[in-house]
C-alpha cells in the first residue's frame, strides 16, 4: 500500500502584512502541532524568511508561492528557487492558475520552474486544471493530461514534487466539482504521473485537491481515494478554518 501522507497546503497569495502573517503562521502553527498531516503555509516570497522564524522547531513548513526558472541573473524582480530555501522554504508553488493566467505561464515555464525548485532541492507543487469552457466541452481529461505530460519535469518523483488539481473555475468562487468530478480527476491524473514519470512515482505521488475547500466541505473531499490534501486559498487566511481542514485531515488520515 503506497503511503501517501496528507498535505495541507495554504496558499496566502498576495495577503497579509508582516505583523498579520507573523500572527497567522504561529497560530496555525500553535493549532497544528500534534497533527498527523503535514501543514504548509505560502505566504508573499517577502515574508518567507520571518514566517520560518516564527515557526522554526514546529511542526509546520514553509513554501514560496512562485519561483524563477533561472538560478541567478538579470530577471528584475523576480526570485530563484535558491532565495526561496535561503529564506527557509521546503517547498514552492508553481504553475497557478493565476500566475498561468496573470502573466501568461505555458507549462513550459512551469516545467522549468518546477525544475528549478528541484535544483535548489524544494519540492515543487505543481498546479493543473481545467477552465470552465474546457470542462463544459468535456475536455477536462485530455487538458489534464497535456498538462501533467508538459508541466512535469522528467526527474519528477513522489519525494520531490506535489501535483495539486485545482480547476480554474472553483478557485475563490465558492463553487467545486461533485464528487465524482473530482474522483474522476484525480485517478486520471495519477494514471498520467504515470505515464510521465512511471509507476512508483504515480502510486507514491500526492494529488492535492484546490478551489474552494473550506472546513464544510474538506472531510468529504479529502476522503476520495485519490485526493491526498488540500491546495486552500481563501480559507487558509483565518486560522480557524484552516486548523478545521487540517482537522478534517485527521478524521479521513
Ligand atoms: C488557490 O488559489 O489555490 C485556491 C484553491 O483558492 P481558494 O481556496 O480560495 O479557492
Amino acid at each position: 500500500m503506497p503511503e501517501r501522507r496528507i498535505l495541507i497546503a495554504g496558499n496566502w497569495k498576495m495577503n497579509e502584512r508582516l505583523a498579520s502573517a507573523i500572527s497567522l503562521a504561529k497560530a496555525v502553527s500553535a493549532g497544528a502541532a500534534q497533527s498527523s498531516a503535514e501543514v504548509l503555509v505560502c505566504p508573499p516570497s517577502l515574508y518567507v524568511h520571518a514566517v520560518s522564524e516564527a515557526v522554526s522547531g514546529g511542526a509546520v513548513s514553509v513554501g514560496g508561492q512562485d519561483c524563477h526558472a533561472a538560478e541567478k541573473g538579470a530577471h528584475t524582480g523576480d526570485i530563484a528557487a535558491e532565495m526561496l530555501a535561503d529564506a527557509g522554504a521546503s517547498h514552492v508553488i508553481v504553475g497557478h492558475s493565476e500566475r498561468r493566467t496573470d502573466h501568461g505561464e505555458s507549462s513550459a515555464d512551469v516545467q522549468a520552474k518546477a525544475a528549478a525548485a528541484h535544483r535548489a532541492g524544494l519540492t515543487a507543487i505543481v498546479c493543473i486544471g481545467e477552465t470552465e469552457a474546457e470542462r463544459d466541452a468535456g475536455k477536462a481529461l485530455p487538458v489534464l493530461s497535456e498538462q501533467i505530460a508538459a508541466s512535469l519535469p522528467d526527474i519528477a518523483t513522489a519525494e520531490n514534487t506535489v501535483v495539486a488539481y485545482e480547476p480554474v473555475w472553483a478557485i475563490g468562487t465558492g463553487r467545486t466539482p461533485s464528487i465524482e468530478d473530482i474522483a474522476e480527476a484525480h485517478a486520471h491524473i495519477r494514471q498520467e504521473i504515470g505515464k510521465k514519470a512511471g509507476d512508483a512515482a504515480a502510486a507514491n505521488m500526492r494529488i492535492l485537491y484546490g478551489g474552494s475547500m473550506k472546513p464544510g466541505n474538506a472531510a468529504e473531499i479529502l476522503a476520495v481515494a485519490d485526493v491526498d490534501g488540500g491546495l486552500i486559498g481563501g480559507a487558509s487566511l483565518k486560522a480557524e478554518d484552516f486548523l478545521a481542514i487540517v482537522a478534517a485531515a485527521e478524521s479521513v488520515g
